[in-house]
């Protein structure tokens, strides 16, 4: 747990002994509701709160600043990210949005250079104009950290595994690289959900969610969190919660809550078919590269082992030849075409022109994201089945290309 010397933080609140992750997951933090004993918690549909008297509040009084439904979420995402505190927003860049204004204009962060392409969007298209300055690196090499570093360096913001290129970065290392720098780290956990890895046990200070991915697990809601354990960083991102208003609404709150009810069950099997469609991947001709941090030559598969528990449900990998993607593209017939990750349906994204269509074309190049690159979030589905969609989309690119060739 991180011991930030900026504030009086203490211990994580997750209470010790007394039941494992898979239950919490499951039931969150209450076993029913209290008033009527429903097991589900009731969505409170309800925009603002009676007061019983004159300078008294039942704990809720407007639901931007905090509503019962989303609260009890809340607790939830801190319980399992072994946090004190936890933060829902309306997705996971309402999140990414609210937390960069805990930084003064002026400050330098440094960013893993292969990230989600709208979270470079939101920093280097706004943020950049406000004052702030970024440098995007490989930050799975800690000596381009040790080297991006300046005075006014206030956080660093990785994801790992990186989106797309699957690169670990070291959580422990850049955590007390930059606290004794009086910074903070920052660790966006959608790939691997606090099931696979605890960024805050490791030494970060807030960690980011687009619960829109696995948390939620079913593409049918958007949703972002922040979980943290600093009392004062906690006081500072409710207040900006409470004035931008991107708080979570009620509904998609209950939608978040049910689909962690079966995280546990869904990572283990997103997890299993990942690694049989990654092994597959390699044996195929037209598969130039497959990029899976649970492959044993990745090249920080020690460091994955060490800080995750699971290599995850996301593969990446390179086709031969570029022409192969608009075939493979229109051929696939389970696996969808889609943008998005992290539900139980298995979907196909072409990064280039979708999730880091927004990142400029050298720096996508330089992190690898070229125009051979495909993305798969494995779903849930047989991986059987899985596997020969695959194989049928890829007889028809080569078909195709050998068609083409004539
Ligand atoms: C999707 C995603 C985001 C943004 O989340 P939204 O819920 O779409 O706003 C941020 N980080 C990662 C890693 C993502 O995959």
């Amino acid at each position: 747990m991180s011991d930030d010397s900026n504030c009086a933080c203490t211990a994580p609140a997750y209470p010790e002994g007394k039941f494992n992750p898979a239950t919490y997951t499951v039931h969150g933090t209450s076993l029913f509701e209290p008033v009527t004993g429903a097991i589900s918690t009731p969505i409170f549909q309800s925009s603002t709160f009676r007061h019983p008297g004159l300078g008294q509040s039942t704990g809720f009084d407007y639901s931007r600043v905090t509503n019962p439904t989303r609260l009890e979420l809340e607790k939830t995402v801190a319980l399992l990210e072994k946090g004190k505190y936890g933060l829902a927003f309306s997705s996971g860049m309402g999140a990414v949005s609210a937390l960069i204004k805990i930084f003064r204009p002026g400050s330098h962060i440094i960013v893993s250079e292969d990230l989600y392409g709208g979270t470079y969007r939101l920093f280097q298209e706004y943020y950049a104009k406000y004052g702030f300055s970024f440098s995007w690196i490989d930050t799975s090499d800690f000596a381009a950290v040790r080297a991006a570093a300046r005075p006014e360096t206030a956080a660093i913001f990785i994801e790992t595994p990186s989106n797309p290129m699957m690169k670990v970065t070291d959580i422990a290392r850049c955590a007390e690289f930059i606290r004794k720098r009086g910074g903070k780290l920052i660790v966006d956990n959608t790939f691997l959900t606090p099931w696979f890895q605890n960024p805050l046990e490791l030494g970060a200070d807030i960690v980011v969610h687009s619960g829109t991915k696995y948390l939620a697990g079913h593409n049918d809601t958007l949703s972002g969190f922040l979980a943290l354990s600093c009392a004062e960083t906690e006081a500072e991102l409710r207040n900006i919660q409470k004035s931008e208003g991107a708080s979570l609404a009620p509904f998609d709150a209950w939608l978040t809550l049910r689909g962690i009810k079966t995280l546990a069950v869904r990572m283990e099997r997103h997890g299993q078919n990942a690694r049989k469609i990654a092994e597959w991947l390699r044996t195929q001709d037209i598969v130039e590269k497959v990029f899976y941090p649970g492959f044993e030559d990745h090249p920080q598969y020690e460091l994955s082992g060490k800080q995750a528990r699971g290599a995850g449900g996301m593969i990446s990998f390179y086709l031969r030849k570029s022409g192969y993607v608009p075939v493979l593209l229109r051929s696939i017939k389970l696996i969808l075409f889609a943008e998005s990750l992290g539900g139980v349906e298995s979907l196909l994204t072409y990064p280039l022109a979708q999730t880091h269509a927004a990142i400029p074309g050298e720096m996508r190049l330089s992190a690898g994201v070229n125009d051979r690159l495909m993305r798969l979030s494995a779903g849930i589905e047989d991986p059987g089945d899985l596997i020969s969609d695959l194989e049928q989309a890829f007889a028809a690119c080569t078909g195709a290309a050998g068609h083409r060739g004539k």
